[in-house]
């Protein structure tokens, strides 16, 4: 059974010897546990929280102890009560090869279903992320314009993809222009602007001559930088992540401009929520799984998957998520599929 240890806490971007990979026995299944062997490793960027010793929504992975993270696994021996050898289910095995489980938090999955591992993406955790975050904060309306970066990973595609469904104007931020092609070609955006432009604040300005009425926050530095003075009177931003400051050891340098923000959400009546999805909106699951479901099957919403074979090779696909390497949703193939 091989796992993968956190074996320091990185200071700034994980490095090679952040994680260590380690071989054991496979454990054995007792009185009212079960084998699961994983399939499908989710990479997450709230994984480099867990990795730091601060204080969070959760606490942080202890050091030797195995790297958290979603996956997709099959049963290999059951002593749990409806769960039997060979079924697909959602776990959290974190990052090793086997785990014991006792079925707390496990589910089981469609077991006909085509493509198990999308249960880590558009049909999982970061598809309700982005449902219940623009619905339930972003709350737009019919001709509105939201603006989202990271527009091609899982959260922001599927933002973006919702938001056309609602009828709005959507303009994507992503990480260079391939990326942008596909946010507009493939997933329908209207627009999108590569955040690696000299000219990010002008280019946002001109693709959103309406103001910007929502903005879905998943990246903070200087795409907020550029958002700011866009948002319209009444604007909703829901807070979801600000990945380009995971990695951060202190505050960017600059001028203090916090007041300067407090006056823009003031004089321009701004909501801004931070959510934590499952905290925050749990209980709205069955209602996304349902709505998601639909609109996959009819193909109202597309989902880009990036598969990495190998265990071995999920830290540095995970150093890679981080600074945007990733092109969809990063997800390792653990099992021998
Ligand atoms: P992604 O797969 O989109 O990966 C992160 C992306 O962030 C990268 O691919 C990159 O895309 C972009 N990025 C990295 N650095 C920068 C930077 N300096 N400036 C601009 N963009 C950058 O991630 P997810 O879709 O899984 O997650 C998106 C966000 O949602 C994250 O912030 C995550 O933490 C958050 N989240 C929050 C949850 C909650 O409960 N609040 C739950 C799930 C996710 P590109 O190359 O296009 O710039």
């Amino acid at each position: 059974n091989r796992q993968l240890v956190l074996a320091e806490r990185p200071k700034g971007e994980p490095t090679k010897d952040t994680l260590n990979l380690v071989a054991g026995d496979i454990p054995a299944a007792g009185a009212n546990q079960m084998l699961l062997r994983t399939e499908y490793l989710s990479l997450d960027p709230y994984m480099r929280g867990r990795m730091s010793y601060a204080l969070s929504y959760a606490d942080p992975v202890k050091i030797n102890d195995v790297m958290i993270g979603g996956t997709v696994a099959q049963v290999v021996t059951s002593h749990v009560d409806g769960f039997a050898s060979g079924d697909w289910v959602l776990s959290f095995n974190g990052w090793q090869d086997y785990a014991l489980s006792d079925g707390a938090g496990v589910a089981k999955l469609d077991q006909s279903g085509t493509h198990p591992s999308w249960a880590l993406g558009v049909l999982g955790m970061p598809g309700f992320t982005a449902w219940a975050g623009l619905t339930q904060i972003g709350m737009p309306k019919a001709g509105e314009t939201i603006v989202v970066a990271a527009a091609t990973g899982p959260v922001g595609a599927t933002v973006g993809q919702i938001g056309k469904l609602l009828g709005c104007r959507v303009v994507g931020i992503a990480g260079g222009a391939e990326k942008c092609s596909f946010a507009v070609d493939e997933l329908g955006f209207d627009a999108c602007i590569n955040h690696k432009a000299e000219d990010l604040a002008e280019q946002l300005t001109e693709a959103t001559p309406d103001g910007i009425d929502v903005y879905f926050e998943n990246v903070g530095g200087k795409v907020l930088d550029a958002v700011i003075p866009l948002l319209n009177p009444n604007a909703r931003v829901p807070v979801c992540g600000i990945v380009s400051q995971y990695n951060a050891t202190k505050l960017p340098d600059g001028p203090d401009r916090m007041n300067w923000l407090m006056g823009q959400i003031l004089r321009k009546k701004i909501k801004m929520q931070g959510f934590i999805i499952y905290d925050d909106f749990g209980h709205l699951y069955a209602d996304f799984a349902k709505e998601m479901s639909g609109w996959i099957e009819s193909g109202k919403v597309k989902y880009h998957e990036e598969i990495i074979d190998g265990l071995e090779n999920a830290p540095a696909a995970f150093i890679g998520l981080l600074n945007g390497e990733n092109f969809g949703k990063r997800v390792i193939r653990v099992g021998p599929n």
